[in-house]
């Protein structure tokens, strides 16, 4: 007998031809259970061929968000009984609107071994500890992403958020070798071991293994540099989801910065422009808005749901140095974080990189917009690092490598080292006045 091979090894003609059998019986089940896409394809059939997919009308958070308006808890995209949600998480959105987001026992389960792809690829395994510490009220990046690491074997201990100084006992006592946490959290672990723990640094605790998901700017190689310089352990970006749609379906593995896409076999991708809404070739070098269909879903499944995830393809066809057949992407941005200045399209992302090769400064951002624009020039406020004056010369030369790096002419505010607020969660780097 041989072992079985886990799909994000697999050849891709196999691959594609379990997304055709899968969405053969899921377009069935979404025809006739889902009063949302009833409405929204207005009695049309959805197409057999996976590859006349978009035939069918895209969706959006947008009407999702109106359909759990009009039809709470769950929206009428809810395709099964109410009896079957055997999970329910709830995201707080930009607008505020609260979504229920619902999930079966099988929904939970398959959620939990995608995510533990994607955490197997960035290098966690049965050999490992690892300490979780996202806030584990209601929102997926709690519970469920706890749920994936346990399913790659390893040994989790569910932190959670606060409790600094304690975590860092926990991860001494327990010899812990993974943290799993946002990108900024480290910098809180640093203050905190700065000022309780005297003689102390942030290699001293040991760790192997960053394990981080949730902020863009974790791509830039300058800003993974600082993290690994400063704490010994490797920097993976181990969890890109989309709450909607799964929650962990992408990761760095050790030979690749960019994300592998390891859930192909349950969730069929497109690319189109985010301006047009028109379908874009699936090769290497594009860039577009990810488009989503789940193959096998029971509660609320989406087909072509627009992510707003800018994304360029890298790895389309050619397997990784890893073995993983799986194709290969970055995040560019979000397309309603995308500031127009002068006709450019800037991400924070982008942002994030320049600002980053500045020594000089902490690496903390934020970019104020005032009104609605349009912008003729990119307002950034950028924080110095601990112990360094401010100088007029330094704010200048930023400006300069924006204008190299971007194209877009900035006006650069530095701040004093603690300007900034450290979060635990999300740092907003783009406020609209
Ligand atoms: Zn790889």
């Amino acid at each position: 007998m041989t072992a079985q091979v886990s799909p994000e090894f697999q050849a891709l003609s196999d691959i594609k031809a379990i997304q055709q059998d899968r969405w053969c019986e899921q377009a069935k089940y979404v025809a006739a259970a889902s009063p949302f896409y009833q409405a929204l394809w207005q009695g049309i059939a959805p197409p057999e061929r996976l590859e006349e997919l978009s035939l069918l009308p895209l969706s959006d958070k947008s009407m999702l968000r109106t359909s759990q308006q009009n039809h709470p808890p769950f929206g009428d995209y809810l395709a099964s009984s109410a009896e079957l949600v055997n999970r329910l998480h709830r995201t707080s959105g930009t607008t505020g609107q609260a979504m229920n987001l619902a999930l079966s026992a099988k929904d939970a389960l398959q959620t939990a071994l995608i995510g533990a792809r994607a955490q197997s690829a960035a290098g966690l395994g049965p050999k490992d500890r690892v300490v979780h510490c996202l806030n584990y009220q209601m929102w997926m990046g709690g519970f469920t992403d706890h749920c994936t690491l346990e399913a790659t074997g390893a040994l989790v201990i569910p932190y959670g958020v606060g409790g600094t100084e304690k975590l860092i006992r926990t991860i001494q006592e327990l010899e812990i070798t993974a943290i799993s946490c946002t990108p900024s959290y480290p910098k809180v672990l640093e203050k905190v071991i700065t000022e309780h723990f005297p003689g102390l640094q942030p290699h001293d605790l040991g760790l192997k293994l960053g394990l981080f998901g949730g902020e863009a700017g974790l791509d830039d190689p300058a800003y993974r540099k600082r993290l690994e310089d400063t704490w010994g352990f490797k920097v993976r970006n181990a969890n890109y989801g989309v709450s909607d749609v799964f929650c962990n379906f992408a990761s760095q593995c050790e030979n690749n910065n960019d994300l592998h896409f390891i859930a192909l076999d349950v969730l069929y991708p497109e690319l189109i422009d985010p301006d047009t809404a028109q379908p874009m070739a699936w090769k290497d070098g594009e860039t577009g808005e990810l488009v989503l269909t789940h193959l096998e879903r029971d509660c609320q499944p989406l087909v072509r749901f627009r992510t707003g995830d800018i994304i360029t393809l890298t790895g389309v066809g050619e397997p990784c140095a890893c073995g993983r057949t799986a194709p290969r992407f970055r995040v560019v941005g979000r397309s309603d974080d995308m500031i127009v200045v002068r006709g450019l399209n800037i991400f924070p992302t982008g942002l994030a990189a320049t600002v980053n090769s500045f020594p000089e400064l902490s690496g903390e951002y934020r970019v104020i917009l005032e009104g609605h624009g349009p912008f003729d020039h990119l307002p950034l406020e950028a924080e110095m690092a601990n112990g360094i004056e401010q100088s007029e010369r330094l704010a200048l030369d930023i400006g300069d490598a924006i204008k190299r790096d971007l194209g877009a002419t900035a006006k650069v505010a530095l701040l004093d080292h603690g300007a900034l607020p450290r979060t635990e969660g999300k740092t907003r780097r783009v406020i609209r006045k």
